[in-house]
């Protein structure tokens, strides 16, 4: 377990990836089984490996869970209300098992609880609830919010929601839950660190963990904060503040996101469609007028320093992005959140942190975000999800809009945030049109790749080789030294074979003792001549101790084993040199029989501290 700390004046986060679900209608008996399934599937991104749906029926409250992915239930409630809860499940505390997945239910069957995050005193709470006499049937933290609400209504003779509320006061940690009551027809939920949202329509109410379950279903949107209690009952909505119990007034907003099928389009994996969809996103990425980039334009303009902020492939994006800005002599530094500690005290209101986040809700790059909007300093974000709370926390939002990325492994976000990020780095220069120009260019270039079939087979051949490699190593200069970092990452990932990525100039100073011959080596070429022949000097040097080298270059050369052609996309090569790894790493997973949408241990957004 984490635990709860306090660091730089801020809570630490504990933020737990998983899906919560829940939905209350006025028609009468409406099967709502069909809408909390198709809710969590298109959640499952946030965490898979057990979920559950609790529906509110005559007789009693109808529970069905399982492990593995989302799929279909085995019974179906009978004369079920319309009203239920789900959950899709990124275990904490307790195994993955039938029993510890949620929802959990009240040892009156009364109500029902699902939770994101950690209750970090339960260890406290639960021995409190085992004196009184409560019997603990799972190994979750979750039980003891269940437990602590049963408690507070039968003892404390309180109503639910002074129940709920007081349960949560005694809560510490970062939690978001729902209660579903089927005494009351109720459901409850109180954020707090993790993201909550209700949709609403005339006829009825859902809430979930973020908008992708309410596109197409709910015209308006209510994104709650942190310390907010809402409370739903048939279609009405009512929003309290969960520390003082006194009822917020609370604005629903138009929810004009484009309905997303969450559907592969025919492919195998999203991984391999969201692969392809780059020719495509980074366009969308980019289709911000000069007129809206003017506001991030003028205060990179007047800023002191700009840092670049980002975790894990985000991290990567922002250091292209930062990049670009050095290129055009603003001086940026690129952070990444969970070493930004000794930045902190030197960022002031002078300064402008550009976040870079695909889901908005990445914990390390939130806890550093509320710490430096606490000194006033001006936030700019961009990030790929709507409605995130990065979003929310930022002074500039800007959407990278590629549709939802469900892929656990980052593709399309990271082309998409780089070569919007070089779009704004032109336009403070004059120069939007011909970066726009640039990008679609790269756009066709992209294009012509994808259709080209010799282009995967090169891959595909290459990934059978890889399968029996035990380890690989990526190098690229300048622009590329994030490449590298990214191709490595994206092999880690979803391979789970090691590989490392580095700078060309870092050969010489440690890793070129661990080249042996038949070691693969990557070289990813590209950028300005003299940056080539930098990174063509260490492949040569990887060769002459015996290593196989594999060109990702635009131009053949004698010192590779293995030439992979790729477009040169000149100031985006990041872009497309990044492709053939993105589908390498994806062709790999394939052969070693791994899910490339659902890697062991990952979930989409690392909100995990
Ligand atoms: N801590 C809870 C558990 O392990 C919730 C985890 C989650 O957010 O999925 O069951």
């Amino acid at each position: 377990m984490i635990p709860h700390t306090e660091r730089h004046g801020v809570l630490r986060y504990t933020e737990i990836m998983c899906g919560i679900i829940g939905y209350s209608s006025i028609e009468e008996k409406k099967p709502v089984e069909g809408i909390l399934l198709d809710g969590l599937r298109s959640m499952e991104y946030r965490g898979y490996d057990s979920w559950g749906v609790a529906i509110a029926t005559k007789k009693g409250v109808f529970i069905e869970k399982k492990i593995g992915p989302i799929s279909q239930l085995n019974s179906k409630p009978i004369d079920s209300f319309s009203l239920g809860i789900g959950h899709t499940r990124w275990a904490t505390h307790g195994g993955v098992t039938k029993t510890n997945a949620h929802p959990h239910l009240s040892s009156d069957d009364r109500f029902v609880v699902v939770q994101n995050g950690i209750v970090e005193n339960f260890i406290e709470l639960k021995t409190k609830l085992q004196t009184l006499g409560y019997a603990f049937k799972t190994q979750t933290d979750t039980e003891v919010i269940v437990h602590l609400i049963h408690l507070e209504l039968q003892y404390g003779k309180k109503n639910l929601h002074d129940a709920v509320r007081s349960t949560f006061l005694q809560l510490s940690g970062r939690n978001t839950f729902v209660v579903m009551d089927r005494e009351t027809k109720t459901i409850m939920a109180i954020r707090q660190g993790s993201p909550l949202v209700v949709g609403r329509s005339p006829n009825s109410v859902m809430l979930a963990s973020d908008t992708l379950p309410l596109l197409g279903k709910m015209p308006e949107v209510i994104f709650i904060d942190d310390n907010q209690l809402v409370e739903i009952h048939a279609a009405k909505i009512a929003i309290y503040d969960a520390k003082t119990g006194k009822k917020i007034l609370f604005e629903a907003k138009p929810l004009t996101q484009k309905v997303e099928k969450i559907d592969k389009a025919g492919f195998d994996h999203f991984m391999i469609k969201e692969i392809y969809e780059q020719e495509h996103t980074i366009i969308d990425a980019t289709s911000y007028s000069e007129v809206e980039l003017l506001p991030a334009v003028k205060k990179i303009k007047k800023a002191r320093h700009v840092y670049t902020l980002g975790a894990g492939t985000a991290a990567f994006a922002a250091g292209h992005i930062a990049r670009f800005l050095r290129e055009i002599n603003i001086f940026t530094q690129e952070l990444r959140a969970y070493e930004a500690a000794s930045y902190l005290s030197l960022i002031d209101k002078r300064d402008i942190v550009l976040v870079v986040s695909q889901s908005g809700e990445t914990a390390d790059t939130l806890e550093v975000v509320e710490f430096l909007k606490k000194k006033k300093v001006t936030i700019i974000s961009i990030v790929n999800m709507i409605g995130s709370t990065l979003s929310r926390l930022s002074d500039l939002s800007y959407l990278s809009r590629t549709g939802p990325e469900i892929c656990v492994a980052s593709t399309k976000a990271y082309t998409a945030q780089i070569a919007w990020g070089y779009l704004l780095a032109q336009s403070i220069i004059g120069n939007y049109q011909q970066a726009k120009k640039q990008i679609q260019d790269v756009s066709n270039k992209l294009h012509h790749y994808f259709q080209t079939k010799q282009n995967q087979q090169v891959l595909k051949k290459l990934a059978k080789k890889l399968v029996t490699a035990e380890h690989f190593f990526v190098l690229g200069k300048e622009q590329h030294f994030y490449s590298a970092l990214e191709a490595a990452l994206k092999i880690k990932e979803i391979t789970y074979k090691h590989i490392e990525g580095f700078s060309a100039g870092e050969l010489k100073h440690g890793v070129i003792a661990l080249i042996e011959k038949g070691s693969y080596i990557f070289g990813v070429v590209g950028g300005e001549e003299s940056k080539r022949n930098e990174t063509l000097n260490a492949l040569a040097e990887v060769k002459a101790r015996g290593a196989i080298v594999v060109g990702i270059a635009s131009e053949p050369s004698d010192f590779f084993d293995i030439h992979i052609a790729v477009p040169d996309g000149k100031e985006l090569d990041s872009i497309t040199k990044i492709i053939p790894f993105q589908l390498l790493a994806y062709y790999l997973a394939l052969n070693l029989k791994n899910n490339p949408d659902k890697p062991r241990s990952l979930a989409k957004s690392v909100t995990v501290k």
